[in-house]
């Protein structure tokens, strides 16, 4: 193993972001736990990893204690799709603040520093656009999105007071909706149903007037911004916004989805689901002045990518 070399714990590896984060780190020269319970992962995602020496699979539920010697920690494990987090809600929650606790615990025992994948809806349905680190947010506590939205508000609480108590070196990130090759098709986020739709004909689902806006962020810049945030000095602690500050309403990303895939498809309006946050845009000028991270891939070219992903996917 070399100097710079270090013995890095992925949770939540076999998803989405964490599969990617698997291949980028163990591109770096790095050695790799993957630890997830597959919930919402699949081996499929890490398959072209596992004969890797340097690559390592435990399935392990992080709600229950782990104990490894490892030198930094990403925390993902969570489902992340609002369908797959209402699933069991309860353990949606024990998953966000028991998961923590047990990160937290191993990262101050091995001293390892120790890495959250927070999100952008810890402001909710937020009154402040578009959304600062600064503005704490508007969640309802007790609805359908809570279990997600206060666990992860909770998990941030959990790291800054590690942090403040026991000195432990934290970095938190917010991000916002990420899409790519490797999403699940089925479960259920907006960038996946849309390509799906398209691809197999059927009716693009647009929940509400499709007016309400969300910003997508590639996965390849969000890995980035991810990487960079850990190596970046201590007293960087976030919370640091990560996301494509371009801005779309869910009628144009439908637009965009079936000119891109040359579809027939027709769009139907569904129900909005409650407490469906109406917009979202990042300031990153955190990100961009501690850590020189903007996103480099538009919308379109992204959408291009996850397009082909999908059609290999599906045929
Ligand atoms: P994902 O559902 O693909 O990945 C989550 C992974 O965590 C899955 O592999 C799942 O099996 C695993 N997992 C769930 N519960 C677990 C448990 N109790 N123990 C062990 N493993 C468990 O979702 P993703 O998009 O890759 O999200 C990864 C992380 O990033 C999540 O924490 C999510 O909240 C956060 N995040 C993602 C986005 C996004 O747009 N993709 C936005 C904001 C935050
Ligand atoms: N959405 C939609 N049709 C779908 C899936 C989602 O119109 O088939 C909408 C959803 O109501 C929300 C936006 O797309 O306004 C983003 O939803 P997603 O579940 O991807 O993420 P989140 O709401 O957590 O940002």
């Amino acid at each position: 193993m070399s100097l710079s070399s270090k013995r890095i714990l992925i949770t939540g590896g076999a998803g989405f972001l964490g599969s990617h984060l698997c291949e980028r780190l163990l591109g770096e020269g790095h050695d790799i736990l993957c630890v997830d319970n597959l919930f919402t992962g699949h081996k499929r995602n890490i398959a072209t990893l596992l004969d890797n020496p340097r690559f390592e699979f435990m399935r392990h539920d992080v709600t229950f204690p782990l104990f490894v010697e490892v030198d930094e920690i990403y925390n993902l494990a969570c489902p992340a799709s609002p369908v797959q987090y209402q699933v069991n809600p309860v353990q949606t929650t024990k998953t966000s603040v028991h998961g923590a606790i047990n990160m937290l615990g191993l990262a101050k025992r091995v001293r390892a520093k120790v890495f959250q994948a927070s999100t952008s809806e810890v402001y909710g349905d937020p009154e402040v656009h578009p959304q600062p680190e600064s503005y704490w947010g508007q969640v309802n506590p007790i609805g359908p999105r809570a279990c997600y939205d206060e666990g992860k508000r909770c998990a941030e609480t959990l790291f800054f007071d590690y942090h403040r108590q026991h000195a432990l070196k934290i970095k938190v990130a917010r991000i916002f909706n990420t899409y790519g090759p490797r999403m699940d098709p089925n479960d259920g986020r907006v960038v996946s149903n849309f390509i799906v739709q398209a691809l197999q004909g059927r009716p693009i689902t647009i929940y509400g007037d499709g007016r309400q806006t969300r910003s997508f962020c590639f996965v390849d810049d969000l890995i980035d911004g991810f990487v960079r945030l850990m190596a970046s000095p201590d007293e960087v602690t976030g919370p640091i916004n990560l996301g494509n500050p371009g801005e779309f309403s869910m009628l144009e990303l439908a637009e965009k989805v079936v000119a891109q895939t040359g579809s027939s498809s027709k769009i139907v309006f569904e129900p909005l689901p409650r407490d469906d946050p109406r917009q979202r845009r990042p300031v990153i000028d955190l990100a961009r002045d501690h850590l020189g991270w903007i996103p480099r891939v538009s919308l379109d070219d992204g959408l291009q990518r996850t397009i082909a992903y999908f059609r290999a996917l599906l045929t």
